[in-house]
């Protein structure tokens, strides 16, 4: 069954979807009629059955009946940001849908020395917009209850303004000299939050890592390959959901 997100709290076993997005997708594109079942995530997480019971075609709207599950929730146990240097349109794209996909809860790009894009100040919001709704649709077709929050940093020193409890920065240098412990020490500690860097194509300039490691972020390595600037954070994701959710019978 597909599932959806509203803006609103679902409190009662009858709700109107009023937004004209939900109403175009599910009725006018995917033809959904009286009887069809969905699934919808309210503001609160909470996950809902609903049956579908009433079109109103004039006002682009639909009354659903719900019934609440109890299905567990399909997130990570902790919260994590990925912050990426900027990339070119596709990739910031396949970051942001895959990463969804993974789990990341904050989705960040950057501004740094090696990066071969740079937005104008007046692209960054149709950009954004456009990654936002991206996250959302990835995270409807993953089954997640939360969309990742896509954000944009225009210089590599504001990532301190955004720190998570743990910060890392991923380093092909860390993972050249054979770096191979500080993640798995650093996730062993369990942390509430966790926030890793990525470098872009062209890797870190030393002095921006020397500023990241002054502001507590720990240089680590993810391995003895060094991975495309896309792939680095999916491995990274990977690594926590089987850190935190596979385990052996
Ligand atoms: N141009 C760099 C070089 O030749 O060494 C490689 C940069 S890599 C393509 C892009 C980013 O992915 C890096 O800045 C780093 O953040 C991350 N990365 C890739 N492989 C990594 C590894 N094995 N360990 C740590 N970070 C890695």
């Amino acid at each position: 069954m597909e599932q959806y997100f509203v803006k609103e709290k679902i409190d009662s076993d009858e709700f109107k979807i009023t937004d004209t997005e939900n109403y175009q997708h599910i009725i006018k594109v995917l033809r959904h009629k009286i009887g069809d079942k969905i699934f919808l995530v309210d503001n609160t997480q909470s996950l809902f059955a609903a049956t579908i019971k009433e079109v109103d075609s004039d006002n682009k709207a639909f009354l659903v009946e719900t019934k609440k599950q109890t299905l567990k929730t399909t997130e990570l146990p902790l919260n994590v940001t990925i912050a990426c240097s900027l990339s070119k349109k596709d990739k910031v794209e396949w970051i942001t849908q895959k990463a969804t996909e993974l789990g990341a809860t904050r989705i960040v790009f950057f501004n740094s020395k090696y990066a071969i894009m740079h937005w104008k100040s007046n692209v960054v919001e149709k950009k954004l917009s456009r990654l936002q709704e991206i996250a959302k649709n990835a995270a409807q077709q993953s089954k997640r209850r939360v969309i990742p929050e896509v954000s944009y940093l225009n210089k590599l020193t504001d990532l301190v303004d955004i720190k998570a409890a743990t910060n890392l920065v991923a380093y092909e240098e860390s993972a050249k000299q054979g770096e191979i412990s500080l993640l798995a020490q650093t996730l062993n500690e369990n942390p509430e939050s966790i926030l890793c860097a990525f470098g872009p194509e062209g890797g870190f300039a030393p002095d921006e890592v020397e500023f990241l490691n002054d502001h507590d972020f720990l240089s680590v390595g993810l391995g003895p390959r060094i991975m495309r600037a896309e792939t680095a954070p999916m491995y990274f994701l990977s690594v926590l959901s089987y850190k935190y959710e596979l385990t052996v019978k």
